[in-house]
């Protein structure tokens, strides 16, 4: 779009097409008063003559005028409309108004040829006087013309001159020459007018491109301002989108900072709670431990409870891990409802809690938490598909009295939780330094048994298992014996827990079974010799492999499976069932025979013994010591019980005669015990004979 400076910044040729424009316009723009005072003009003067000559060609020379002066008129109207078409050359509109002037002068200079001899110096004067007043009025109306202005001068001052100048009489020679000077002096003053025009016009112009400019400087200024506020709103919007970014971007930061928050804290919580149960970890606790100790190193006591559940074990293979985790859950909600301000409970590991006790003050104080956290974990647990209780063997330390680390004083709680565990369990007990001797003592010895099993130190004695009627020895209970270079010989009432509780059982157990076979195989190759039984602990039958191990060393040895005889504990019931079962029915498969070893002194019920697969059950030497006194019926239901379920009956413990005859009367005939034989080396067992026994004839109400 061609903009406003460009459309009026003219060069030169424009410019004077410009001025040529307004000049047209500014003759134009007289025009209709020179034609009114023209036509006034020329009635007055055509009135004046009249009334000295009359002549009616006078008129026809005035329609003649007023018929030039219509014909202007409408040039002029045609003129106003094409300026206001803005259409049209000026150059002709030039042409047309001239053309016009020049027609009226002609028509004025008829005057004089037509009329002027007829008229007397006075009415001649007085058309002088109309016609150089006509030309003088015409100066300002047609000067914007310099040439138009001056031929109209003299177009109409030269012809009446030059015939009062020719005329005869001074008066008329005098007006000649003042018609032919004014005539001249009109020409100066056309010029001057014209370059007065030319310069207002030339003023108006500048006028009108100043305010054109400043118009558009005005223009140019809105769209500045227009490109101004367009660009503010911009930068208001990118404000605002900024403004919103950063708002987001914090939020982001901010957002971001929480979750670093919270994993941090989350991480933390990680590092110092138990997962399961939400108490103070290992970690965590010791800390606690640590900064009592820093606090409260020279004033009041406090105390270190070990909390160990019993027989926990029970319940998580027998109901399953989800039952031990809720167990454990309950446990540890019922503790925490024990702490506050001056106890911090924390769980140490598997079925053990660990509990701070602080500001202590009198003993009593520990006493009273001991009683309570007894008392809460013994309350019924409701499980999804059992009820159940636990009890807790507690161990208990005193700082400063039993240790001034951490270490020492959980360690001493510990080890008072081994008492207390040996005295029977669900009770407390305080740590008592011998026993520190006695765990380290414990400790000594399991790495001595420990060095036993790797270097061959254990061996093995016999004892015979004898059929009375027949005194026939029917088979050999192999014993594991340990005979310690420093200690001597340590019982197997001592090794064998600790083996149990150290997690050597496997091993020792391993041991005993291929040297037991081997040694039978050696001595007594004679396939219907007689059975070895061997005693398998729990925790070695469900080891891995523990059938695959058997049949190796059969297959090692080249014993006969129907030779072997493996003694388990009633405990096993206790374990997991259907695992137990599945491998005593494979060994059972194989040909071995599977007894229960002191039967009656753990928990056994009638649907398990119905359940296994069972040969043997061996009754303890304990019901036999009580046989005289009162122990009777509990023997003989035993042996009515195991041949009601076809299983045969060794009796155990044997020492006197009265005892043989006691349980034979009841019904028993495989018997060990002293009475017949202690324990030997194999050698010796296998060269061992039935001693003849003086046995008396069975009483008949015995027998009854
Ligand atoms: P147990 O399996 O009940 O073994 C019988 C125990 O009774 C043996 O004690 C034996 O010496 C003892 N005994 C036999 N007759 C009499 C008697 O007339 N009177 C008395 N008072 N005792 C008698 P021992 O050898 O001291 O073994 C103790 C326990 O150690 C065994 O009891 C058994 O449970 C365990 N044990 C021994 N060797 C092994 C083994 O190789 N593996 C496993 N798992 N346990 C073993
Ligand atoms: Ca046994
Ligand atoms: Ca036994």
């Amino acid at each position: 779009m061609q903009s406003v400076t460009e459309h009026y910044r003219g060069d030169a040729g424009e410019t004077a097409q410009q001025l040529l424009l307004e000049r047209v316009r500014t003759l134009y723009k007289h025009g209709p008063t020179g034609a009114y005072f023209t036509l006034a003009a020329a009635t007055v003067l055509v009135a004046m003559v009249a009334t000295r000559s009359p002549e009616v060609h006078l008129w026809y020379w005035l329609i003649a005028m007023g018929s030039v002066l219509l014909l202007r008129g409408a040039d002029m109207l045609r003129y106003r409309r094409a300026l206001e078409d803005n259409e049209g050359d000026p150059q002709l509109w030039l042409g047309r108004f001239t053309a016009g002037v020049l027609a009226t002068t002609l028509v004025w200079d008829s005057f004089i040829w037509l009329f002027f001899p007829q008229l007397d110096v006075f009415g001649r004067s007085a058309v002088a006087v109309v016609f150089a007043v006509m030309a003088t009025g015409s100066i300002n109306m047609l000067a914007a013309n310099q040439w138009l202005g001056s031929a109209y001068s003299i177009l109409m001052l030269l012809p009446p001159s030059l015939v009062l100048l020719f005329d005869s009489g001074s008066a008329s020679l005098l007006l000649g020459t003042l018609g032919l000077t004014w005539s001249a002096l009109l020409i100066v003053l056309v010029h001057n007018a014209h370059r007065d025009i030319t310069h207002s016009l030339q003023l108006s112009r500048q006028n009108r491109e100043l305010t054109l400019k400043a118009q558009q400087r005005q223009l140019e200024t809105m769209e500045l301002n227009a490109e101004l506020s367009l660009a503010r709103s911009h930068l208001m919007d990118a404000n605002a989108s900024l403004e919103e970014k950063v708002r987001e971007r914090t939020a982001e930061l901010e957002h971001e900072i929480a979750e670093r928050l919270s994993y941090q804290r989350e991480l933390e919580r990680m590092a110092n709670e138990d997962p399961l149960t939400g108490l103070a970890n290992r970690t965590a606790f010791f800390n606690r431990v640590r900064d009592a100790i820093e606090q409260k190193r020279m004033r009041n006591a406090f105390a270190v409870f070990f909390v160990d559940l019993d027989r926990f074990k029970e319940i998580n293979d027998g109901l399953g891990h989800p039952a031990g985790d809720s167990v454990l859950k309950t446990i540890a909600d019922r503790l925490k409802s024990l702490c506050g301000h001056h106890v911090v409970c924390g769980r140490w590991g598997g079925d053990e809690f660990v509990i701070l006790q602080l500001g202590i003050e009198r003993r009593r104080d520990i006493d009273i938490l001991g009683d309570l956290i007894l008392q809460r974990v013994a309350e019924p647990i409701d499980l999804y598909r059992a009820t159940v209780t636990v009890g807790a063997s507690i161990g208990i330390s005193l700082f400063p009295e039993h240790g001034e680390h951490p270490d020492e004083l959980i360690e001493h709680a510990d080890i008072a939780v081994y008492q207390a565990k040996h005295a029977g369990r669900s009770i407390a007990r305080l740590y008592q330094p011998e026993w520190g001797q006695e765990a380290r003592m414990r400790l000594e010895l399991v790495q001595a048994l420990r060095r036993a099993i790797d270097n061959n130190g254990l061996s093995l004695a016999f004892q015979p298992i004898v059929s009375v009627p027949d005194m026939r020895v029917v088979g050999m209970e192999a014993l594991c014996r340990w005979n310690d270079p420093e200690r001597g010989a340590v019982p197997p009432g001592v090794f064998i827990p600790i083996a149990e509780e150290s997690g050597m059982m496997p091993q020792l157990g391993r041991w005993v079974l291929r040297n037991a076979c081997e040694t039978t195989q050696r001595l007594c190759p004679d396939a219907d010799g007689p059975l070895i039984a061997i005693n398998v602990s729990v925790a070695q039958l469900l080891g891995d492999n523990f059938v695959d191990e058997v049949r190796r060393v059969l297959a090692d040895t080249g014993l006969s499976p129907r030779r072997l005889e493996l003694e388990l504990t009633e405990s096993l019931f206790a374990d997991k069932l259907a695992n137990v079962e599945a491998r005593l029915q494979e060994l059972r498969v194989m040909g071995i025979r599977i007894s229960i070893d002191d039967f009656g002194t753990g928990y056994s019920s009638m649907s398990y013994l119905r359940r296994f697969p069972l040969d043997i059950l061996k009754i303890d030497r304990s019901f036999v010591k009580d046989l005289a006194s009162g122990g009777e019926p509990i023997v003989s239901t035993i042996i009515r019980l195991a041949h009601s379920l076809n299983l045969e009956v060794i009796v155990e413990g044997i020492e006197t005669v009265e005892e043989l005859q006691h349980v034979m009367a009841l019904g028993a005939y495989l018997m060990q015990g002293f009475l017949l034989s202690k324990p030997m080396s194999p050698e010796e067992a296998y060269g061992w004979v039935v001693p003849q026994l003086d046995l008396a004839p069975p009483k008949a109400a015995l027998r009854a």
